[in-house]
């Protein structure tokens, strides 16, 4: 699905340009699960698992994210959030296909309005990286705008709306989108005179961060919009020196930069690993923002944690780091005006 829209992108510049840098990068990520278990010496039955658990949401991994694994370790953190398991196979009764009622909040095609002053556009259905968790992973993508013509209803919407003070770029990943599309997209919610802030909800400065490029940094800083950038990682490995160099260049351009993780078993289920994440990311300047129980979505039941075993990790960073190092514990309940925190 994500690979395809990747493809028959309409807003692509025609011819195109030779591809390089991150586009690149985006094109040779690896969707055959044979070689992501080849490439990290792992036995050929996970691959014949993988193939089959694959069906209605297919692999895909760039590269570089595969390089911080660990070889030959099943078992692997960031190895766990995109290999396809049989586990996803299994959907106890209370998993759903949109457990978060993304589709109710659906104003016009491609605008979400869930929460007041904040309205949410699925800029599209690509991702640079397919989360096996993701809450997404059902949401039927083919109806968003794929132009900026088709963008206008939900542009004329927030423009009736006095009090939307704030536009997120979500999806899918906003940024697999190229930077000439959306600095235009951009610069027509910036001339809305009552949005004041723009904020991008990404992974890719994480899975991929060649797509921190000056492209990218002209359109988002150079307008009239505060820029806020939430990007996702769930583990300290993956944050390697090209994502540190891509989390400053975005820092030191005057964005401010949040996280968000999931609480994922197997992942990030542990004091250690959160405290050491939350570390990482302060000392490059980037918030804690939220730490999100799992979404009950079809597919993710094997990731998911105890709410109980979920305080005691938060109440164990509250004890050792300061205090603007801990991030804010919350769920998603579908029709709540704000995520509900886990206290
Ligand atoms: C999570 C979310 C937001 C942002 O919520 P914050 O609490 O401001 O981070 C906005 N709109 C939708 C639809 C969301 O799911
Ligand atoms: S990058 Fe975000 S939207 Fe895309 S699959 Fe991962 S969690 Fe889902």
């Amino acid at each position: 699905m994500a690979i395809l829209a990747i493809q028959t992108d309409p807003v692509r510049p025609n011819p195109e340009p030779a591809e390089t840098g991150w586009r690149s990068e985006l094109r040779r990520a690896i969707r055959d699960p044979r070689e992501l278990c080849q490439l990290l010496n792992l036995p050929e039955e996970f691959a014949v698992r993988a193939v089959a658990a694959a069906e209605g949401f297919p692999l895909l991994v760039p590269r570089g994210y595969v390089a911080r694994m660990r070889p030959g370790d099943p078992a692997d953190p960031l190895l766990r959030q995109v290999l396809p398991v049989e586990d996803e196979l299994v959907t106890p009764p209370s998993y759903l296909t949109d457990p978060v009622g993304d589709r109710a909040a659906e104003v016009v095609p491609g605008l979400l309005h869930k929460y007041p002053g904040r309205a949410l556009l699925i800029s599209t259905g690509a991702c640079a990286v397919h989360c096996r968790y993701c809450f997404r992973r059902h949401y039927p993508y083919g109806e968003a705008p794929k132009s900026l013509a088709a963008w206008q209803p939900a542009l004329d919407q927030i423009r009736a709306d006095e009090t939307l003070h704030e536009v997120l770029l979500s999806g899918g990943d906003p940024l697999v989108l190229v930077d000439d599309y959306l600095a235009r997209l951009v610069e027509r919610i910036a001339a809305i005179s009552h949005v004041r802030r723009l904020r991008i909800h990404t992974r890719l400065p994480i899975v991929l961060p060649e797509r921190v490029c000056p492209d990218l940094l002209s359109w988002l800083v150079g307008g009239s919009l505060t820029p806020i950038v939430v990007v996702h990682a769930n583990h300290p490995a993956e944050i390697d020196t090209a994502v540190s160099a891509s989390m400053q260049r975005l820092v030191s351009a005057g964005v401010v930069v949040l996280n968000q993780a999931v609480l994922l078993r197997g992942v990030n289920d542990t004091a250690d690993t959160m405290a050491a994440l939350c570390e990482r990311l302060v000392d490059l300047g980037v918030m804690p923002y939220y730490l999100h129980q799992l979404d009950r979505v079809a597919g993710a039941s094997h990731f998911d944690v105890p709410e109980s075993a979920g305080r005691e990790i938060i109440a164990q960073l509250t004890a050792r780091l300061p205090g603007y190092a801990v991030p804010r514990y919350v769920r998603e309940v579908a029709g709540h005006a704000s995520k509900l925190p886990i206290v």
